[in-house]
């Protein structure tokens, strides 16, 4: 592709909107742009690197025996009745209605429709294991979508779901999907950790997210150095020591005016953070319910969601107007005694086991003192309630977690029967009984994980695209396109790897060296050919994107050096 003719709209100036470096980067190389908020769309510079993907995507999913689909991005409202999700998914999902006022939906995800449509069709054990996918754009109305395409309301997906005949073949097919996924985000370059993930109302108990790990990455996650244990911080189980058992002593209310925080009450009562119960109130799919935990803790909202059966959306931290209405005091003084109202009290189990706690007195300026579980008050016992955090230790072996941040760009889930069940998707098993399908499904951000190779692959100059999923593998800058020697030599070499099969752009254009060096700089093209002063004795610069080193070389050597730098990458010319 020759320059003096490629769409490429870079910017000089950071867009306001951009954050983090792979969304700036990706704005000012002109290969993406905002249409609204959380929609882009992909130039040509972007869209290459958006194919590339895909197609190791593909490669990968092909090879692990998964089968290419393409469904539509429009599902009626009632395949979504039929799990309940048209309600469970919420805000999140865009609606529409058609001219006869039937009701639809944007794709957020497909697993009722790939349930759908193999329902009535595969009809026997014979035809399982199955495994079909598609890459497809998805559509999320997200609460705040950010950072370009790492949460926009618009990208694409690979989405695969699997059918078996039982659980112990389901684990197969996920297995097979997780050494599949391995290949992707090795071939994409992508630094990574598999970590364990939360269900949520997906359904099924077993789920695992593919993190590239990154500084600007929504996700958390801990991980032990010492044995394999891996979870988001949505899905970490928290070891929480109580101190030793003491005698139960007598309960005495407290006179405590504005003290409030735990800080203060820490400063108040001259006493540990620990030795404080924390009840936080929320209204949950529309019920008021009080959660009490060590008050040096914090919630885990996720756990909590999944011990209601409850999705995300439907849980809010309740106003001081619910709080007056259920306690009787204002907010900072709530607590599981006295309460003005029947309200449902989930209790994290080590408040179970921790003696002679200070909680609020559901009576504004007031704590009440010495106050035990069972004695004084009781409630619903969840086992954990409580969020991880730096320091926490590993529930698998005992020593000290990490904990880093990550880009989710993959997620595989055991479903199990959810969707066969309520779409009564079945088939007949060996000794002829009808069974539900057991199902799993398998995401990859295609669109997230292109940001997420920008934000591994960056310096303050622009993008260093790793080759496999460069927009093209070289970029032949000619120092000054007036000179005919120079534009020439250039244009020769450019023919020459292009029928090679080599993806080359020729920066041809009656621009200054500097704005060009930018600007190859800026696209991160993986090899770079400099046609300058030296061009009538057949001497060029090459040099590398990621290590900058120049040296000046015979055309000559041009192509057994390109010929190298591909065979390290194991990419076939
Ligand atoms: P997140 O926790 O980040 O919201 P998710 O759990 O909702 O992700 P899945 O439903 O598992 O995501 O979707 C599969 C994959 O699609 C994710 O692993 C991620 O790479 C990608 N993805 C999900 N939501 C978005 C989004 N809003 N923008 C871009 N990619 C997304
Ligand atoms: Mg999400």
């Amino acid at each position: 592709m020759r320059m003096s003719k490629l769409y490429m709209p870079t910017l000089r100036e950071t867009p306001a909107e951009a954050e983090i470096p792979s969304h700036k980067l990706l704005l000012r190389a002109g290969m993406i742009r905002q249409l609204v908020s959380g929609v882009y769309s992909y130039l040509p510079l972007g869209y290459r690197v958006i194919r590339k993907i895909e197609n190791i995507v593909r490669e990968e999913m092909d090879n692990a025996g998964a089968q290419e689909l393409l469904m539509s991005a429009i599902q009626p409202r009632e395949l979504w009745e039929a799990t309940g999700r048209w309600q469970d998914f919420g805000p999140e999902m865009f609606r529409l209605k058609d001219r006869h006022e039937r009701e639809f939906c944007l794709g957020p995800t497909h697993e009722e429709y790939f349930t759908n449509i193999i329902k009535g069709e595969v009809k026997s054990y014979k035809q399982l294991p199955l495994n079909l996918y598609q890459i497809q754009t998805k559509y999320r109305d997200e609460k705040r979508p950010r950072f370009g395409l790492m949460r926009s309301r618009e990208f694409i997906m690979k989405d695969a779901y699997s059918f078996d005949v039982d659980e112990e073949n389901m684990r197969k097919s996920y297995d097979v999907m997780w050494k599949a996924y391995d290949k992707v985000f090795t071939r994409l370059k992508l630094k990574y950790k598999v970590v364990q993930g939360d269900s949520g109302t997906m359904g099924g108990s077993t789920s695992h997210e593919f993190m590239a790990m990154s500084e600007v990455g929504e996700g958390i996650v801990a991980y032990c150095q010492h044995c394999d244990y891996a979870a988001t911080d949505e899905k970490a189980a928290v070891v929480y020591k109580v101190e030793d058992s003491q005698e139960e002593l007598p309960i005495e209310k407290v006179y405590t005016p504005g003290v409030t925080t735990i800080e203060a009450l820490e400063e108040f009562f001259q006493i540990k953070a620990s030795n404080f119960a924390k009840s936080l109130v929320y209204s949950a799919g529309g019920k008021p319910v009080i959660a009490v935990i060590p008050g040096d803790r914090e919630l885990n909202e996720t756990k909590l969601c999944n011990h209601l059966g409850i999705a995300e959306h439907e849980l809010e931290m309740a106003d001081e107007g619910l709080i007056i209405d259920i306690t009787g005091g204002n907010k900072g003084f709530t607590g599981p005694m006295n309460l003005k109202k029947e309200v449902k009290i989930l209790i994290d189990s080590r408040i179970t086991r921790m003696k002679n706690l200070v909680i609020g007195g559901n009576e504004t300026d007031y704590h009440i003192k010495n106050v035990n579980y069972g004695r004084d008050f009781t409630g619903e016992v969840v086992e954990d309630l409580l969020l991880i955090r730096e320091g926490d230790i590993c529930p698998q072996c005992g020593e000290v977690l990490q904990m880093d941040s990550g880009i989710e760009v993959g997620n595989i889930f055991q479903l199990g029967t959810k969707y066969s069940e309520s779409l009564n998707a079945t088939f007949l098993d060996e000794n002829g009984k009808e069974r539900p399908f057991v199902m799993g499904c398998y995401g990859i951000g295609v669109s997230r994980s292109m940001m997420a190779v920008v934000e591994q692959y960056h310096d303050e100059n622009g993008i260093i695209w790793p080759l496999v999923v460069a927009p093209y593998h070289v970029i032949i800058t000619v120092v000054n396109a007036k000179n005919q020697e120079q534009l020439e030599l250039g244009e020769k070499i450019y023919e020459e790897l292009n029928s090679l099969g080599v993806e080359v752009l020729l920066d041809d254009r009656n621009e200054r060296a500097g704005v060009k060096f930018n600007d190859r700089d800026l696209i991160g093209i993986p090899i770079r050919i400099t046609v300058g002063k030296r061009a009538s004795e057949s001497i060029v610069e090459y040099s590398l994107r990621k290590d900058e080193d120049k040296k000046e070389i015979n055309v000559d050597e041009i192509i057994p050096l390109i010929k190298e730098e591909f065979s390290k990458e194991n990419i076939k010319l």
